[in-house]
């Protein structure tokens, strides 16, 4: 039996898709190998979200030839979208597949196809047809529901990786989604490039619609979305969602800066006080929720008292949790001839700067929790501990000796520890 082992880089939609390509795979008859284990196929699904993700996709390709010198080394994803022939110049590579191809890697892999398959994904309007029945995951499973993105942020090189928005017929994700459920999964994380796009080329309702018909399948206990557009979630949209009693009260809202000047320049479609208008709204209709975002310092041009200005909102708005980015140039995009670069020194001391303030208020929002019950979903051991997720995403771990894998189990919050709550299990 012919083995194939897959690397994933990048964010959930690429997991996603290294999935539905496995199970292609797997359907032909290959066995999983590990990708630090010798295989006849390894797969590169890339990244290009960063020049550093760039470096990391060549460094995957050169292991694999290491691994096995006769291996055939397929590269697909986002770096092989916007670089094709730059990543067929590196040593070892056989064929490199564009984000728009994945659904025929198993026929061109049989073919011993060479070369490149990329199209131009600008002028790509179909929804590829990828579907997954299982994950490797044990207690979360991932739905793909939209691709593409039109916002055009000038520091973005994904819209140039992924082309248009595109929704997933509603069928098909109603269908995944149910199969997912046989398969066991309760907890379904709802992914795509731009998410908050989902419907806007068809008319089958927009995604508060999709929450709406999800949270009537039985079975699911969770739907979790991925990272959202922030002026999606106005108050229209969290009146239609306010009875789904399954959505997870976390939103992730991207905020990439508190200055509006700065939002501007980075075509952000919003204002700091629509944003926060947002924010309010959400925590009207979801009290508990948890709002956490993106954050990005060193964005060309922006001055001690712009980034003054983001401190300022970031502090006000008190995220559960922020990811902090310092701006990575990505040729191509508009950022990138803007003639202020910010130095790497300004960059890191803004990014320490900014971690603090977020990191107080994350242990703010999690010391509200101590003292109170939590219905947590675990995952896997961590030590002489057990990790799991409440379902507005807090890290929770419980020190048993119990195999807790798959299960929801409510426990008592009683310290907070290192970004996470530690707690007992109270039943
Ligand atoms: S919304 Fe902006 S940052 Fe997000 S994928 Fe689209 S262009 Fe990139």
């Amino acid at each position: 039996m012919k083995s194939v082992a897959f690397c994933t880089l990048g964010c959930k939609v690429n997991q996603y898709e290294t999935e539905a390509m496995l199970e292609l795979f797997k359907n032909a008859g290959y066995s999983e190998a590990d990708f630090d284990d010798f295989a006849d196929v390894y797969v590169i699904n890339t990244c290009t979200v960063t020049s550093m993700s760039d470096r990391k996709s060549r460094q995957m390709i050169r292991r694999a030839k290491r691994l096995n010198p006769d291996a055939y080394v397929i590269v697909c994803g986002c770096y092989a979208q916007t670089a094709p022939e730059a990543v067929l110049a590196t040593e070892g590579v056989d064929l490199v597949l564009g984000t728009n191809e994945r659904h025929r890697i198993v026929e061109l892999c049989e073919s011993k196809t060479r070369g490149i398959i990329v199209k131009d994904i600008l002028k790509t309007h179909e929804f590829e047809p990828l579907e997954i029945s299982k994950q490797s995951g044990k207690s979360r499973a991932y739905v793909k529901v939209q691709e593409g993105c039109n916002q055009f942020c000038t520091y973005c090189i994904i819209p140039y990786a992924r082309g248009p928005v595109r929704s997933r017929p509603l069928d098909e994700i109603i269908t995944e989604s149910k199969k997912l459920v046989a398969a066991g999964y309760t907890e379904l994380v709802y992914v795509g490039i731009h998410v908050a796009s989902y419907g806007i080329d068809t008319k089958e309702g927009d995604l508060a619609d999709l929450i709406v018909k999800l949270n009537g399948i039985e079975g699911i206990k969770r739907i979790r979305l991925s990272s959202i557009e922030p002026m999606t979630l106005d108050y229209n949209f969290c009146e239609k969602i306010k009875d789904c009693d399954k959505l997870c009260p976390h939103f992730h809202l991207s905020l990439q800066s508190g200055c509006d000047e700065t939002l501007k320049r980075m075509n952000r479609r919003y204002t700091t006080s629509q944003y926060a208008q947002i924010v309010d709204g959400l925590r009207q209709f979801f009290p508990d929720c948890a709002i956490t975002t993106d954050i990005m310092v060193g964005f060309p041009d922006e001055t001690d008292e712009e980034f003054g200005k983001t401190l300022d909102f970031v502090q006000k708005t008190a995220f559960a949790d922020a990811h902090i980015f310092k701006y990575s140039r990505r040729k191509g995009t508009p950022a990138d001839k803007m003639k202020n670069q910010i130095s790497p020194e300004i960059k890191d001391e803004r990014s320490k700067t900014l971690a603090k303030i977020c990191e107080k208020s994350r242990d703010e929002f999690l010391q509200k929790h101590i003292g109170r019950q939590l219905e947590v979903l675990f995952e896997d051991r961590n030590c002489r501990y057990f990790e799991g997720k409440t379902a507005n995403y807090l890290t929770v771990f419980v020190e048993t000796d119990e195999d807790l894998s798959g299960k929801y189990r409510f426990v008592t919050a009683k310290s907070v520890k290192d970004g996470a709550i530690f707690a007992n299990l109270t039943e």
